[in-house]
């Protein structure tokens, strides 16, 4: 049997690796146009920051390295020009050469990944803009540092890639600038949760511009259309990827979300013998069971070890993903996975929400805020999403709560979930738990919280309503939400019958505890309608910083 692959990053030589292991007598032949292969992109910013000692460390493979370990031809420099399902062949042509000529497959697997986003900006095809997908851009924003020396540089998209950068560029001593067309930083996040990562972003030195519109890039600056000049020597594109399919849309091979090659579980796309993995491909999601188009390396060799797996006769399976991504930019680590809030919503979940701030382990041992912001869904009372912005144990954090979801757990099991506890990894409840807490309060003990959105709504729905800052005096009268009055939670069991108990009323502490502490003693007094502000006053802050 012999199988063509297209492709030699993630996801192509994951599906050689794999096929060559479940069968010895198969030729496997993977052509890839670029001269590098099997490298980490996702390196690439650690890279340019100095983290490597050369670049050996972010190419550690070659083709050599494929031929003796797993007897794989890795052709570089060639590119597929054409796929012919009804001969099964594909055409090739040897970059180095120019000799085009044709290999005949019996399995072929499409692993053309994807290309950065150019947005259609003038002056986005200076020298100084660079994008950055592959280690040939890698090498030449290095080069190009080497050279030129910039002092400043514009960052446009503030997805990871381009927070990671943000990072490395400043720690080589440039003044950064992120530039995002959205409102928010890091689009993957919910608005409320992105508001901490711009902050943070800001108080390291880089200067952030949202909802921003860019009129041109000159050639050491970036203009906006309000006419802002933003000092730019170095303009990255971080501007996101489209899915390499052209090849396959000419092949007749069906496509769907964002132009992606739609595949079946088993990585087989609508043509006979042809199977596609990668960031080329549509995926589906865990929690929505519908398609949608997420290119990650995590995925990428997940999808190509299923299609390799596949097309040697064996039967693994995608059983579909949750999106989840994970970066850190400076100290700070951003993690999400699942539905976001507003995604939940779009997708007509009746959502729960909590906002959870807490030290990810003891303050004696180190232990900083985490904020953890969970989406469940009351109908089912399952979870469904979350996001935690922190320093430390964001990622065992977040691990967590892709197996809850990917298990179809329900809010009330993270708090059974019997967690590793010692003081120097977690509180004796970890953030987990209490996240489980407060959703299954929500969900089921009527402890319903609302976001400092929601309180927005009600505070301008016309709809008599009662806010009380339950903090001591001196706190609210440093500052508080503007409608508030103040009744410390030592009095409001005295105070708490002058009050009227048919109103909407809502509580709020600092970060929540206190402000549920007397969500309950007005519950017990008979109270009807009585949340807590989710996250209290310091998450409300964050999106409302006058108040
Ligand atoms: C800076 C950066 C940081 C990242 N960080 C992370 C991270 O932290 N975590 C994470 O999960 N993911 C991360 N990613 C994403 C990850 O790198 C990609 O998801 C992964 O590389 C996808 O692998 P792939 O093999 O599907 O596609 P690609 O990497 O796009 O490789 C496809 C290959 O196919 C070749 N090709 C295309 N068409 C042809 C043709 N006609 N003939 C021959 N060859 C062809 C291309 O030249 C390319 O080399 C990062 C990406 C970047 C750029």
């Amino acid at each position: 049997m012999r199988i063509l692959i297209i492709g030699a990053v993630a996801a192509g030589t994951s599906a050689a690796a794999k096929a060559r292991r479940n069968s010895e007598d198969a030729e496997i032949v993977i052509y890839e146009k670029d001269s590098d292969i099997s490298y980490s992109g996702c390196g690439m910013p650690y890279y340019l920051g100095g983290h490597m000692e050369n670049e050996d460390e972010l190419t550690p493979r070659d083709p050599a390295f494929f031929k003796s370990k797993y007897n794989v031809d890795a052709l570089i420099r060639h590119e597929v020009l054409s796929i012919d399902p009804e001969q099964k062949h594909i055409t090739v042509k040897n970059l180095q050469t120019g000799a085009v000529f044709a290999d005949a497959y019996d399995k072929l697997i499409i692993s053309t990944g994807a290309s950065a986003v150019v947005p259609p900006i003038q002056g986005a095809d200076k020298a100084h803009v660079f994008s950055m997908r592959n280690v040939n851009d890698t090498r030449s924003i290095k080069a190009f540092m080497d050279q030129k020396q910039p002092k400043t540089a514009a960052i446009i998209g503030s997805g990871f890639i381009g927070l990671e950068m943000s990072e490395t560029l400043k720690s080589l001593g440039l003044q950064v600038t992120v530039i995002e067309k959205l409102p928010q930083v890091s689009p993957a996040l919910d608005a409320d949760m992105a508001v901490h990562v711009e902050e943070y972003l800001k108080q390291q030195g880089v200067a952030v511009y949202t909802d921003a519109d860019i009129r041109e890039i000159t050639g050491d600056a970036v203009i906006l259309s309000d006419d802002t000049r933003i000092p730019a020597e170095l303009v990255l594109m971080a501007t996101g990827v489209r899915p390499n399919t052209a090849l396959a849309k000419a092949a007749g091979i069906e496509l769907g979300v964002a132009g992606a090659i739609r595949v079946n579980t088993r990585m087989q796309t609508n043509l006979p013998d042809i199977y596609a993995c990668g960031d080329c491909i549509e995926l589906f999601d865990v929690v929505t069971g519908k398609p949608f188009y997420r290119p990650l390396g995590s995925t990428a060799n997940k999808t190509g070890r299923i299609a390799g797996d596949n097309v040697t006769g064996r039967d693994l399976e995608f059983r579909g993903v949750l999106g989840t991504g994970i970066f850190r930019v400076f100290e700070l680590a951003v993690a999400h996975t699942g539905l976001s809030e507003r995604d939940a919503k779009a997708q007509g979940f009746d959502t729960v929400v909590c906002h959870n701030t807490k030290v990810d382990r003891p303050e004696y041992m180190g232990g900083r805020e985490m904020i953890i912001k969970a989406v469940a869904d009351r109908k089912t009372g399952r979870i469904i999403g979350a996001q935690i912005v922190g320093y430390g144990g964001v990622d065992k954090r977040i691990d967590v709560f892709v197996l809850a979801i990917t298990a179809k757990m329900k809010a009330e099991d993270l708090f059974h979930l019997d967690l590793a506890y010692a003081p120097p990894f977690s509180t004796t409840k970890d953030p987990v738990m209490y996240t489980g807490m407060i959703l299954e309060n929500a969900i089921h003990r009527d402890r319903k919280q609302v976001t400092a959105q929601e309180l927005d709504q009600i505070m301008q729905s016309g709809e008599p309503y009662t806010l009380i800052d339950t903090r001591v005096k001196a706190q609210y009268d440093a500052g508080h939400i503007e409608t508030a009055q103040s009744i410390p939670h030592a009095q409001l069991r005295a105070t708490a019958d002058t009050l009227d108990k048919d109103r909407i009323t809502i509580t709020y502490c600092n970060k929540g505890v206190t402000g549920n502490a007397t969500q309950n003693i007005l519950l017990a007094k008979g109270f009807k309608k009585v949340y807590s502000l989710s996250g209290g006053r310091k998450q409300y802050q964050k999106t409302h910083p006058k108040r």
